[in-house]
């Protein structure tokens, strides 16, 4: 019946993230001893001063809509945030809290992106902003970019992608999929390209700024000449291990905040009171509530670096941040192991996920071909067990 469907939804491509997700999950619910490095999730529980201020809220009855971009008191504590790690300066009037960094992402790109409007897209990039984009009907300009350069584009490129039709720039650092973190200098270098395109927005998703091992993560929006066009995307998912709470936010000018409330009014009404309630709570703890995440997470990053470096044919950067690792993984193209031939990195993930009962994601989902993305938001021991088994199945 798909052909009673909308071209819209019919030319949507599946989150692979999440396709990948739900394989693996079957092939489980199969009795099959699946370790899912698919899906990019923090194995932690919320921390229970979270959890206390959601029980809390309900207690107090919290059970009303509420205003669409979020209560004020949350988009006060955003507000603060914003301030103490980004040294961003926003009014409760330019947040709005959303069901989830996907939707605030979704939202700005509905709101600004007209028909045949260009949209620059440093790969390797999200899978879903692509799918949102092909929602806007947006044109998609890739900037490649290769584990030679650690996955970062360059001012030179980023100059030569703008067109009179640009819209919008899309950055991402802490990087999914590969880790990489742009530091101010080069985000300054990129800012310099943009400020004589008066007329091109940044959507800077930084839903990884807390999970970073190297340099601290910098703000597009703090450069004082781009803070008038760049959306700040952010959420409680990835640094509070929150996922399943579906809430996110972006502060932004106040017309395009105005217009993202307008959209996410008749999509949505808003996100989960309960959940808001215990983001004010999430945010303004101090960075000591969630360090023993982010030093679990560099030390999982450490061990696969150093595992998966020792495999034939695994060529990896090493990333800064996030909990992914992006390898290279085409020299096992054209070849032939344990009976399967290897033309891509799809098949490569199907090989690992039939021969090593690993579940893995394509490069080919976030722009880049040659590489495939591992979680490591996973034990150490599930981590280990996944690279002793991909080695085998490799040889
Ligand atoms: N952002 C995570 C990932 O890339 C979660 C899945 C999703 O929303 O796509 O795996």
């Amino acid at each position: 019946m798909s052909n009673q469907l909308s071209d819209r939804i019919n030319n949507l491509p599946n989150s692979q993230t999440l396709e990948m997700a739900a394989k693996a999950r079957e092939l489980k619910a199969q009795g099959r001893d699946i370790i899912s490095l698919s899906l990019g999730e923090p194995d932690f529980n919320t921390p229970d001063f979270i959890k206390l201020a959601a029980i809390n809220a309900i207690n107090e009855n919290y059970n009303s809509y509420t205003a669409v971009n979020g209560y004020v008191e949350l988009r006060e504590a955003i507000c603060r945030k914003f301030k103490r790690d980004n040294n961003l300066d926003y009014n409760p009037n330019q947040i709005v809290v959303s069901t989830g960094a996907k939707q605030s992402i979704a939202n700005t790109i509905l709101v600004l992106i007209n028909p045949e409007d260009e949209i620059i897209f440093p790969a390797p990039y999200w899978v879903s902003y692509a799918a949102v984009a092909t929602l806007a009907r947006a044109k998609i300009v890739e900037i490649p970019s290769t584990i030679d350069t650690d996955f970062k584009i360059t001012p030179k490129q980023l100059e030569a992608a703008i067109t009179p039709k640009t819209k919008m720039v899309i950055f991402n650092s802490p990087n999914n999929p590969s880790g990489s973190v742009y530091s101010e200098k080069e985000f300054r270098a990129l800012a310099k390209v943009l400020e004589k395109y008066p007329n091109i927005y940044i959507l800077s998703d930084e839903i990884y700024e807390h999970i970073n091992y190297g340099s601290p993560s910098f703000s597009f929006a703090a450069i004082d000449k781009m803070k008038n066009r760049t959306i700040t995307v952010n959420g409680v998912a990835k640094a509070f291990a929150m996922t399943g709470w579906r809430v996110g936010y972006l502060g932004a000018p106040e017309w395009i905040a105005k217009a993202c409330t307008k959209m996410q009014g008749q999509i949505t009404s808003g996100t989960n009171c309960i959940a808001q309630r215990a983001t004010i709570t999430a945010l303004d703890s101090p960075s000591s509530s969630i360090k023993y995440m982010v030093d679990e997470f560099k030390i999982r990053r450490d061990l696969m670096v150093d595992l998966l470096s020792k495999i034939d044919g695994f060529k990896i950067n090493i990333p800064e941040g996030a909990f992914y690792i992006f390898p290279d993984i085409s020299y096992y193209f054209g070849k032939t192991i344990k009976g399967k031939i290897i033309k891509n990195a799809s098949d490569f993930t199907l090989f690992l996920l039939e021969k090593a009962n690993v579940a893995t994601v394509t490069g080919e989902a976030f722009g880049d071909p040659n590489c495939i993305r591992i979680s490591y938001a996973a034990s150490q021991d599930n981590l280990k067990e996944a690279v002793k088994r991909i080695s085998k199945a490799l040889t």
